[in-house]
């Protein structure tokens, strides 16, 4: 089932997601399901259940050209390289707008598979900047969050995006 995307302005895209327990989750498998057919609808490479209202600590990658389709419940990184790499980000949630963030190109994290089993595995370039991104959206934090400086530059297109001023083939909420 397609679910509606959140976007910039709705107040549960800046709240803490939290932990997935054990025994605290009913229905996970078709929640993912829902959220791999969300991003596909969307056109998107990856999504945090945060932007579909649900502010637990799980996101899913699906990035078509590199054959990786992949979902993470209670990610952490545990490692990133010192060498960071600047490249174009956009957002489901912020529809419409791309720029720079610089992230590191490594990182290791340690997350749990659809049986809650743990593990620890690496990531690089698109992988590793996916995965920052959709780790940041379980703290409530967005690419535009990056920008420092710059972020007055999009003041507008914001207020727009707020006011639900955007034009998506998408459902939104
Ligand atoms: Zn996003």
């Amino acid at each position: 089932m397609i679910r509606p995307i959140l976007i910039y302005g709705n107040p549960k895209l800046r709240e803490s997601s939290v932990v997935i327990s054990q025994f605290g989750y009913m229905g996970l498998d078709i929640l993912i399901a829902d959220m791999f057919e969300t991003i596909k609808n969307a056109d998107g490479v990856g999504l945090a259940a945060s932007q579909i209202g649900l502010n637990i600590r799980l996101i899913i990658v699906n990035i078509e050209e590199e054959n990786f389709k992949k979902a993470f419940i209670n990610p952490d990184i545990t490692f990133k390289s010192d060498n960071l790499v600047s490249e174009i980000e956009n957002c489901l949630s912020l529809p419409n707008l791309a720029g720079p963030v610089e992230r590191p190109d490594k990182i290791e994290i340690v997350y749990a598979n659809g049986n809650l089993k743990y593990q620890k595995e690496s990531f690089e370039g698109l992988k590793a900047r996916v995965i920052q991104h959709e780790i940041d959206h379980l703290d409530g934090v967005l690419w535009i969050d990056h920008l420092g400086e710059n972020r007055k530059l999009i003041n507008e297109p914001l207020e727009y995006i707020k006011n639900m001023n955007v034009k998506v083939n998408y459902p939104i909420l």
